[in-house]
């Protein structure tokens, strides 16, 4: 008796792989083959969005420069200077009905070269550097580090890095005091352990041959550049170039249930709503895919979803459907209803204090929902109204989607925030929902093979509404 009416009544939190047969099990491995894959040649936000304008020119998707008028079914893009993108679909039902607009991003923390990077010191050269995003300093030294980025000249020419990422490359790393004469760094608290200023990555050690000269190892390192690239030490200030883990992406446990990756905060949302818009077809509703930068350092600039660029793809979007007319804009704000898809912070049972048990994500349950982000008093926090989330968990609940209602960590610890407010600022209903990732921010993170294919599923459903 009892038993059935806990059937019946309990939100039942169980792991998603236990209603898993072999033939979905395949579709998970095979979509999370994918993914890793793809964050194997995007490990920044300039590659991602390199290799997600391939992804669409090869599903019929073209710049919305290129057309004159738009149609139900005609698939659109605009790349907004190389580092954020949006998609769209054009809906059957008028667009002023709304829009389905899902949002992730594909800038995730990392360390950036300063504008004036080298220096030589004791026979070694250095690249000094800024870090971009929330890290625990200390988790970055000692790793293999490789160099993503661009170098643009004063003629406007382009030259694009990438080096650690070929076996046959060098690789780089900052280095950390040996034990034997860190007693005073181990006092330090952790997060003091490693000072900003000393995270500068060894690039060499060999000498320009040349008695006479001053800094040569500086010297033999512009020479190397020079030859290789075209550059002089000028050349850094217009550059912008990172340095991220030289790891690949890979499957990890015995049961390669979960993914170990670089990157996963956002790029897994990022990638698992782009795969599903790359299958979409005559959707009811206008579908819209953004993939934005700088989120992690506050959504700020011209490529940060605060600025106007989205505003002025959907304008495009009007003006080119024909229907334009004043506040229309605001209006299809108003109306339309987004998925914030950004990553949630994975309960991990080694740091079970800091997580509320009965509200945290766990690994392996499905997509995370979480109403409200924020911190402290849900501050700042953009809170899903309940007849939108009734919305959402109508969608998920009808196509057989797992998914988990969560809140990132305990009340008085902390929080987290996404690009949510920026939309529903607009007017638009929007609900943070993402893949749970344990280690999150750190430079191999940790999520599920399931929950990667629960985000995939969610968001085709979600447009296909
Ligand atoms: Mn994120
Ligand atoms: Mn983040």
């Amino acid at each position: 008796m009892g038993e059935e009416l806990k059937e019946k009544l309990f939100n039942k939190k169980e792991t998603g792989w236990k209603d898993v047969n072999e033939s979905k099990k395949d579709d998970i491995f095979k979509m999370s083959k994918d993914y890793m894959d793809f964050l194997n040649t995007a490990k920044t936000e300039r590659e991602f969005i390199k290799q997600a304008k391939i992804l669409a020119d090869s599903h019929g998707y073209k710049d919305i420069i290129e057309f004159d008028t738009l149609k139900p079914g005609d698939k659109v893009y605009f790349v907004n200077r190389d580092k954020s993108m949006y998609l769209a679909i054009i809906g059957e039902k008028s667009i002023e009905n709304g829009m389905h607009i899902i949002g992730s991003h594909v800038d995730s923390p990392r360390l950036d070269l300063k504008p004036n990077p080298l220096y030589e010191d004791t026979n070694l050269a250095y690249f000094k550097t800024h870090y971009y995003g929330g890290i625990k300093k200390y988790q970055w030294t000692t790793i293999p580090l490789s160099i993503h980025g661009v170098i643009v000249k004063t003629n406007g020419e382009k030259i694009e890095i990438n080096i650690g990422e070929d076996d046959n490359d060098p690789i780089f790393t900052i280095t950390d005091l040996l034990p034997h004469l860190a007693q005073e760094q181990m006092e330090k608290k952790l997060k003091n352990g490693i000072d900003g200023e000393d995270l500068n990555l060894l690039i060499g050690s060999i000498p320009y041959q040349d008695e006479k000269v001053t800094e040569k190892v500086k010297l033999n390192i512009l020479n190397i550049l020079n030859q290789k690239y075209g550059i002089t030490e000028r050349d850094f200030s217009s550059s912008e170039i990172e340095l991220v883990p030289a790891f690949k992406a890979r499957s990890m446990g015995f049961d390669e249930s979960m993914v170990a990756a670089y990157g996963q905060d956002d790029k897994v949302c990022a990638y698992t709503s782009l795969a599903a818009m790359m299958e979409l077809q005559n959707v009811k509703n206008t579908a819209v895919c953004i993939l934005s930068d700088k989120e992690e350092i506050g959504s700020m600039g011209n490529t940060g979803m605060e600025s106007h660029m989205f505003d002025f793809f959907i304008s495009e979007i009007l003006n080119k459907l024909g229907i334009n007319k004043p506040n229309l804009l605001d209006k299809v704000f108003c109306f339309s209803k987004m998925m914030s898809s950004d990553v949630d912070a994975a309960f991990d049972p080694i740091y079970a204090s800091v997580s509320d048990k009965t509200n945290a994500g766990f690994l392996g349950r499905g997509i995370a929902l979480v109403k409200y982000t924020g911190s402290r008093g849900k501050a700042g926090a953009s809170d899903a109204n309940a007849e939108y989330v009734a919305w959402v968990r109508n969608v998920l609940e009808k196509n057989n989607i797992h998914y988990q209602l969560t809140e990132l960590g305990k009340v008085d610890i902390g929080g987290g925030g996404t690009i949510a407010y920026i939309l529903a600022n607009k007017g638009t209903d929007v609900i943070d929902c993402g893949v749970p990732v344990m280690s999150m921010h750190a430079p191999y993170e940790v999520t599920s093979k399931y929950d990667i294919y629960s985000a995939y599923e969610t968001y085709k459903a979600f447009w296909q509404e």
